[in-house]
């Protein structure tokens, strides 16, 4: 490789949604008894999850595979309704990490059930927030993942109401919700769109940089749906983008400028492993496209707890103790390295 330079997008990797899950399962590993159950990857990034399973979290698909009373967590992409009574009927701790911004989405989704509208999810079939969202009403939703998929769908005899996945790339979400106008004319859609701020971001920023580049490296897992949103962003530009897990999938035929974006489940360590196989000759420039503070505090069914145990310490060290569970300045890259 004789990479130049690197351009680096700002915002990239972990979301507050996915610091969020990631602190929480954390908690879980100190609080509870093992082992711990997590239904689903907590989120989709391999590095994450192969750390979490050293420390002895079980990842399952099913809820079946949980023995009774054993704690659970349930994943940031926010599961079906059914998935989460039944494990609360297990018995044990039970912590629903799902992301806010998906929360919003079911509540939306439940909300235009009720009123009697047919619910046109946009959202890649299988995908685990895709999956949770069109179990909220199933009776009333269509799955829909490109304008030929709306243009073949039976045509309900009630009102349309259009909802997104939170990660898709913005062309892939206009587009497709387009179609849904030109077929059936007056259909509901949010004021904005369920695309969320963490997506958006990422791509703003490496739409800034897309064109000043030789080659885009995304970093992210194949099953991440906005890594994906990223590639497909940066091949709409033309330019030659390679999405990789890691340092050694990086192809050596890299010359010039690269950019380099990760998507909201990518770990701060990767980027650093990343950039430093590329070692540019000329260093690093950030080009960031906005500033980027939202947080999430933890769920609260561990906030209390956490809570309770950090005064207790601090007391018992004469320290000051906190306000509050204001965890935001601890970042979930520290949190993943202690573990
Ligand atoms: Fe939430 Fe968006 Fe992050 Fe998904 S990508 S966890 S919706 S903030």
């Amino acid at each position: 490789m004789a990479v130049d330079r690197v351009l680096l997008a700002s915002p990239r990797g972990f979301c507050a949604g996915v610091e969020m899950a990631i602190k929480a399962l954390s908690w879980m590993v100190r609080l509870c008894d093992p082992p711990i159950y997590c239904y689903h990857e907590i989120v989709h990034n391999q590095l994450v999850v192969d750390r979490f399973r050293a420390l002895g979290v079980r990842f399952v698909d099913d809820l079946s595979e949980v023995p009774e009373g054993a704690s659970i967590m349930l994943s940031a992409h926010g599961s079906p309704p059914e998935v989460v009574s039944e494990a609360r009927r297990h018995g044990g701790v039970v912590v629903d990490a799902v992301c806010p911004l998906v929360t919003k989405v079911h509540h939306e989704f439940k909300l235009r059930a009720e009123q009697g509208f047919t619910v046109v999810y946009v959202g890649h079939d299988g995908h685990d927030e895709a999956v949770g969202a069109m179990a909220i009403a199933p009776a009333s939703a269509r799955l829909v993942q490109s304008a030929n998929d709306v243009l073949t769908m039976d045509a309900p005899n009630t009102p349309i109401a259009v909802l997104t996945q939170t990660t898709l790339s913005e062309d892939e979400w206009s587009g497709v919700r387009q179609s849904v106008i030109d077929r059936f004319g007056d259909v509901w859609t949010p004021g904005r769109s369920d695309l969320c701020f963490a997506t958006t971001n990422r791509q703003a920023a490496l739409k800034r940089i897309v064109h000043q580049v030789d080659a885009v490296v995304v970093i992210g897992s194949a099953n991440s749906s906005n890594t994906l949103a990223l590639v497909h962003v940066a091949q709409a530009s033309g330019v030659q983008v390679h999405r990789v897990n890691g340092p050694d999938e990086l192809p050596a035929s890299l010359t010039g400028t690269i950019g380099v974006t990760a998507g909201a489940s990518a770990p701060d360590e990767l980027v650093a492993a990343v950039i430093s196989a590329l070692a540019p000759a000329n260093g690093v420039t950030e080009v960031t496209a906005t500033d980027e503070d939202e947080y999430f505090p933890l769920p609260r069914e561990l906030r209390d707890a956490v809570h309770a145990i950090t005064t207790v310490v601090a007391k018992s060290l004469d320290a000051p103790t906190s306000q509050g569970n204001d965890d935001r300045t601890v970042t979930a890259s520290s949190v993943l390295e202690t573990l």
